[in-house]
């Protein structure tokens, strides 16, 4: 027996002596008394600081038609901010929206006017209709589904690949079912899994012929130029693959710069055909007058140009990217080779997607709490956060410090051992003492 066998291929009194050691492991992080939140992906102080010339700007109070941005008015947003976001984005800029600091927000309020009012191809608003399905791609980002949630409008679930969503369960969910009005999907560095929706799904789902005419892709590119590399993926151009498909209004294509500036003062984004824009700023003349026109000009005299976005998201991957690399050095010191964890490689993004053996991710969460390391909870990457396997834990090791992700990783390497070394010696009915019996 190596370091590195597998424990299922363990001998009953080799695997009794790894619980043991992992105990004792375990005993020891306990003692150390650490205090580590790992549960959002947050950008860190660090990161922050980054943007802070955003605090003595803007110098003009004029957009550059001369109107004053300290006045109302303007609902779709400053023109010249809207033209660096559609060159990101790949689109025109009467195709995109700049709104306030949430495209959260505005993926709320996009689904209480499919709700309220029905979209542009709706036959009716989706409140008229029972049930409204969606699809969820599984693991996914929790607050769509909290979203989806709090109108009761039900989750179905599909996986989620290293390419996008599974496209044959897809297909067959649009097909036949009008009920079935939208999909999730994070394309770019998918939150949790780092998932990137390739050229040939983004295609597929342009062109699925779907029961209900309404049916709407929600693509929340929130980590599109949110790289880990050098090797900068480019999104797959869905605006473009729907309208050349003959579903021009398919698509809502969501984005902001809480990631990128500041996450609680930054810009929201949405991008979707002209039809799209125009029902989406129909609507919202109710609730507004206009949004916060000095923070867009801020923000455009900070980056200059879609050049400045790539150049200020190099600066932050050069204080992510060793984060992200000592979340795979303590995973695989701590837990290559035993066949109790997987977990993904991002190129991109926020998360680290950790998959450990089933039915105990909930047991490393909370071994994890008691030894004063906070993670996600468990299932919280599934509709009503039920995981029906409990493996998946979602790791964000964008906010603490570097030693603190080294800590913290290590720790739930520890975690992740002793949960798969109790489960495996309870299916064998082995009785050892587990660590909280003996606390
Ligand atoms: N979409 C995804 C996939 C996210 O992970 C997050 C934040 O974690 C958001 C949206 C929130 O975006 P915003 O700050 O623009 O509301």
């Amino acid at each position: 027996m190596t370091t590195h066998t597998p424990l299922a291929d363990r001998s009953d009194a080799e695997l009794t002596r790894f619980l043991l050691d992992q105990q004792q492991a375990y005993d020891e992080l306990r003692a150390a008394g650490l205090r580590l939140d790992l549960t959002r992906g947050k950008p860190s102080p660090e990161q922050l600081d980054l943007s802070d010339e955003l605090l003595r700007l803007p110098t003009s109070t004029r957009d550059r038609s001369g109107g004053d941005v300290r006045n109302y008015g303007g609902l779709e947003g400053l023109l010249e901010l809207r033209e660096i976001f559609a060159e990101l984005l790949g689109t025109g800029p009467s195709q995109v929206i700049a709104g306030g600091n949430s495209s959260l927000s505005m993926m709320h309020s996009t689904i209480v006017d499919f709700l309220l009012h029905g979209g542009v191809e709706s036959p009716r608003p989706w409140s008229q209709e029972t049930p409204v399905r969606f699809i969820c791609p599984v693991p996914g980002y929790d607050r769509h589904f909290s979203l989806l949630g709090s109108f009761d409008i039900e989750m179905v679930t599909v996986d989620m690949h290293p390419d996008g969503p599974d496209m044959a369960a897809v297909e067959a969910l649009v097909r036949d079912d009008p009920t079935v009005k939208g999909i999730w999907l994070v394309p770019t560095y998918s939150n949790p899994t780092g998932a990137v929706v390739s050229q040939e799904i983004a295609a597929r789902l342009a062109a699925m012929p779907t029961a209900a005419p309404d049916f709407t892709i929600f693509w929340d590119n929130a980590y599109a130029f949110h790289h880990l590399t050098e090797d900068e993926t480019k999104s797959a151009d869905i605006l473009s693959l729907c309208a050349a498909s003959g579903h021009p209004n398919r698509p809502i294509v969501f984005a902001s710069t809480s990631k990128i500036t500041y996450a609680g003062a930054g810009v929201a984004l949405l991008a979707s055909s002209e039809a799209n824009i125009a029902w989406y700023l129909r609507h919202l003349s109710v609730a507004s007058i206009g949004p916060d026109k000095v923070n867009q000009l801020r923000h455009v005299e900070f980056f200059g140009s879609a050049d400045g976005v790539r150049a200020h998201m190099a600066r932050h991957r050069a204080v992510l990217a060793p984060k992200f690399a000592a979340v795979d050095e303590a995973l695989d010191a701590g837990l290559a080779g035993l066949g109790i964890a997987e977990w993904s490689h991002p190129t991109g993004g926020y998360f680290v997607n950790l998959d450990v053996l089933d039915g105990t991710a909930s047991r490393v969460v909370a071994l994890a709490k008691d030894a004063g390391i906070a993670l996600t909870p468990a299932g919280a990457s599934f509709p009503h956060g039920q995981d029906p396997r409990d493996r998946n834990i979602r790791l964000a090791p964008s906010f603490p410090g570097l030693d603190e992700v080294r800590t913290a990783m290590a720790g739930v390497a520890t975690c992740v051992a002793l949960a798969a070394s109790e489960k495996v010696a309870a299916d064998r009915g082995l009785r050892v003492g587990t660590a909280t019996e003996r606390a």
